[in-house]
């Protein structure tokens, strides 16, 4: 521990010609802030609030909420933290949210769905995600997940800022989404691609099924050319667009996104190193044509052939 802190502070994540790649980290409770700050975080891109009301039976009271937030938005004074609102479901069900018998539950009442026939839940938790950003002096953005059109993020967001958010955004998982996420963005602050459920609802496969793991792959065209979409919308509304689903652990695959238009990756901690080398590796210009190799492939397997090559 105290060699890494004595360590020189990491630059940015960028490419070799300088672009900004922001390098965010994916965390499920407090503890995980230490260990992102130290191998280099630059903020939070996906906090799963969800992760800590597991066992819980009842809903946490926003007082309950405000201190565990602030426990972990204190290891992030200053810097970026994309929480993200309770996401129940099929995975991850909490007692308080999820009907366990739906028959398939991946297409049922979860993410931002649950929440708005919960609305109390909601803007409890909205309440101690502002009152923990105050407390902690981290700049918190707030985003809602399973977002299918732009009357459900003009509805998150809006309801965001009645209660003092004062960057509210979208996530992109539902392949509608990210065919309509222009729109989305018109009413949204920012979105984020989740390319876990992303892909899982493009392949049509389920991602907790082993049977189907090989159709879960992002690298899959089909699923690029959704990202690409997003990254059209970023680039056309000037709001901000990235990626914090598994993906972007995959060193080629950032590379490939960075291509795609994404201004910032999130992932697991231990992930930073490699990706920030392919980065550094790579001209803006280069990555937008591994890009455009890997979007015409017509396979995962081809694909990252085609990036490799280009
Ligand atoms: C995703 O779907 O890619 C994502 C980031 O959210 P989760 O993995 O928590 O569903
Ligand atoms: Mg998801």
């Amino acid at each position: 521990r105290a060699a890494a802190i004595a360590a020189a502070p990491l630059e940015p994540g960028a490419l070799a010609d300088g672009t900004p790649v922001q390098i965010l980290a994916n965390v499920g409770k407090p503890a995980d802030g230490e260990r992102a700050i130290e191998l280099g975080a630059e903020g939070v891109g996906l906090f799963r609030t969800e992760f800590l009301f597991l066992d819980t039976d009842t809903a946490p009271s926003v007082e309950e909420q405000t201190k565990v937030y602030t426990e972990l938005f204190t290891h992030f004074a200053g810097k970026k933290v994309v929480a993200r609102v309770l996401d129940a479901g099929a995975d991850k069900p909490l007692a308080f949210l999820t009907d366990v018998h739906e028959p398939n539950p991946a297409l049922g009442l979860r993410g931002l769905r649950v929440l708005r026939e919960n609305e109390q839940i909601l803007r409890d938790q909205l309440q101690a995600l502002v009152a923990a950003g105050e407390a902690s002096g981290a700049e918190v953005w707030v985003m809602a997940p399973m977002v299918s059109d732009a009357g459900e993020s003009a509805y998150f967001t809006a309801l965001a800022r009645e209660l003092g958010v004062r960057v509210a955004g979208s996530m992109v998982e539902v392949p509608s989404a990210a065919i309509l996420c222009e729109q989305i963005l018109e009413t949204s602050d920012f979105v984020s691609i989740g390319t876990n459920d992303l892909t899982q609802y493009t392949m049509a496969a389920d991602r907790l099924l082993g049977s189907v793991a090989a159709f879960q792959d992002p690298w899959h065209p089909a699923v690029l050319r959704l990202v690409q979409s997003v990254g059209a919308a970023g680039a056309a509304t000037g709001k901000r667009v990235g990626v914090c689903g598994e993906a972007a652990a995959d060193p080629a695959l950032a590379v490939v996104l960075v291509g795609l238009g994404m201004h910032s990756l999130s992932m697991a901690p231990p992930a930073f190193a490699e990706v920030r080398a392919a980065l550094k590796g790579v001209t803006l210009e280069q990555a937008r044509a591994k890009a455009k190799a890997a979007v015409a492939a017509s396979s995962a397997h081809e694909a990252r052939e085609a990036a490799a090559n280009a």
